[in-house]
């Protein structure tokens, strides 16, 4: 039977009830404190995690999340046998900025330098402050150094652009050296050092950036021909171009010219193309290099068409010269300030330089078409462009590269190559110049072809802008071409 709880029983009861709220609101308040600790201590670890690995003034990765980021990312790349780029930039004459400024201005600078390097690069890749005024970018995704010099061209862009700093207008200058895993380092050491090497060359140029070579492994010392000097070429003028002419086959007419350029230096002489525009493409000189060329051209088509000898000018434009989304801007003003027509300026690119970034290509070659320009495929045969593409590429003019026209004569395929390229562009409507043509015999057979234009050796070598004339005025070739000569035309002997 039940017994009801006594007095004393159920004082306990009510007792031991109430501690039990108040235990359970203790256990509530320390849950909360436990809560806050908790936060508190994840605040303090981010603040540990960003003092440690970020730069308290800009935001950015510090140097040494900056080197422990580039451990894993060649890691990875030496596990999927990829390449990794590294960009180091500096901030030119940035001394003067503090001394003239004072420092806080200086921190203020190194903040929207920040800034806008964060702007362009991707969220994927890593960009870091590595101390003074000296910043590093790791491009895991481009895996070239065209992607590189790409991505440097923007920062460049970027940070060139004028700034407004404590009520100053300043527009910076920057110095970017690119190296890349494997090639010019194995390591982490290797690639940064290399790309110190390559950004104080790019100083010593006057800034823009410069690339390692793909082989290069250690100081340029050897290098004949550095970036400073190719700026110097450019601007005491030593840049000279000879002219080599294209003539129709239907009437051996002349129609036009290709520039091409050389470096007369005032000690070794003329220096060929081949030389230094390598060199040249792999630092933002080439885009200077290309508005030169393409000033000395139009004023010499000028010239000619005052004379009374018009024709078109062929102009050769590098891969890089491509990426330069003002070129179009430029040529426009160039033929308006030298009263050249569009139609009388054809630009030249290699079909390999069309296949390196195929979309971008398509674009400027547009735009440029837009102007009224005409396009050239160089090189054609020697790059992969799919017929599709071509189709779609509003070029009028394919040049045949030379290896294939110099022995066509006597190689059953170099000959079947070449009247094959000429049924294609029959096809796509585009017109044919052969050029490397050396004989009277490959002009015979070009001509049997029905190829619409020559150039080479057998009509003449490229020669400077007064032989040109004179050679307009007394073009031997034709004589020659009409009696069996089978040696090349007489125009002065440029290289030998
Ligand atoms: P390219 O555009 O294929 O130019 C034609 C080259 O073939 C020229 O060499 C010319 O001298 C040579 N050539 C012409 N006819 C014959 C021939 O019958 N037989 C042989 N064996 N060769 C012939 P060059 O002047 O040394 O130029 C070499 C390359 O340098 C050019 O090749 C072009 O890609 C580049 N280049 C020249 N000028 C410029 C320029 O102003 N800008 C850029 N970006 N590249 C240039
Ligand atoms: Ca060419
Ligand atoms: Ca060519």
């Amino acid at each position: 039977m039940e017994t009801l709880p006594n007095q004393f029983e159920r004082r306990a009861v009510d007792g031991s009830k109430s501690r039990l709220v108040e235990l359970e609101a203790e256990l509530s308040q320390s849950h909360d404190n436990l809560g806050r600790l908790a936060s508190q201590l994840d605040r303090v670890n981010q603040d540990l995690e960003r003092l440690t690995n970020y730069d308290s003034l800009t935001g950015l990765a510090n140097r040494a999340l900056f080197y422990d980021q580039l451990t894993s990312f060649i890691a990875l790349a030496r596990r999927e046998s990829h390449k990794l780029p590294l960009l180091v930039l500096d901030v030119n004459a940035f001394k003067d900025i503090n001394d003239s400024l004072g420092h806080q201005a200086g921190d203020n600078v190194l903040k929207e330098v920040a800034k806008r390097i964060s702007r362009v690069v991707r969220d994927s890749d890593t960009a870091a402050r590595l101390g003074g005024n000296e910043f590093g970018i790791v491009l895991p995704t481009a895996v070239t150094i065209d992607g590189a010099i790409v991505v440097a061209q923007k920062v460049a862009n970027a940070v060139e652009a004028p700034m407004q700093i404590d009520g100053h207008r300043l527009v910076l200058g920057v110095s970017i050296g690119i190296s890349l895993y494997p090639d010019n380092g194995m390591d982490e050491k290797g690639v940064v050092s290399l790309a110190l090497v390559a950004m104080e060359e790019a100083k010593r140029s006057g800034g823009g950036f410069v690339a390692c070579a793909p082989d290069q492994s250690k100081a340029p010392a050897s290098q004949v021909i550095l970036a400073g000097d190719i700026r110097d070429a450019i601007d005491q003028n030593e840049l000279i171009l000879h002219y080599q002419p294209k003539v129709a086959m239907k009437d051996g007419r002349v129609i036009g010219a290709e520039a091409l350029v050389r470096w007369n230096h005032p000690h070794q002489g003329l220096i060929y193309p081949d030389s230094f525009i390598p060199l040249v493409e792999r630092t933002g000189l080439i885009n200077s290099l290309t508005l030169t060329v393409l000033d000395m051209a139009l004023a010499q088509a000028r010239i000619w068409q005052d004379s009374g000898n018009p024709m078109s000018i062929s102009v050769n434009l590098s891969s890089r010269a491509l990426h330069d989304a003002r070129l179009p801007e430029h040529i426009s003003e160039r033929l308006r300030f030298h009263n050249v027509p569009p139609e009388g300026l054809i630009l030249e690119i290699t079909e390999t330089a069309i296949m390196i970034d195929a979309d971008k290509a398509m674009e400027v070659v547009t735009s440029l078409s837009e102007l009224g320009v005409d396009i050239a495929i160089d090189d054609f045969g020697t790059g992969y462009s799919s017929l599709a593409y071509l189709r779609r590429l509003p070029a009028r003019e394919i040049k045949i590269d030379r290896s294939f026209v110099l022995n066509m004569h006597k190689n059953v395929d170099d000959k079947t190559i070449v009247r094959s390229v000429i049924d294609l562009a029959h096809n796509l409507g585009m017109k044919v110049v052969a050029e490397g043509v050396e004989s009277r015999e490959i002009y015979d057979l070009l001509k049997s072809m029905d190829c619409y234009c020559a150039q080479g050796y057998y009509i003449s070598r490229p020669v400077d802008d007064e032989e040109f004339s004179c050679w307009l005025d007394d073009p031997v070739w034709e004589g020659q071409a009409l009696s069996a000569a089978q040696t090349p035309a007489m125009a002065p002997a440029e290289r030998t």
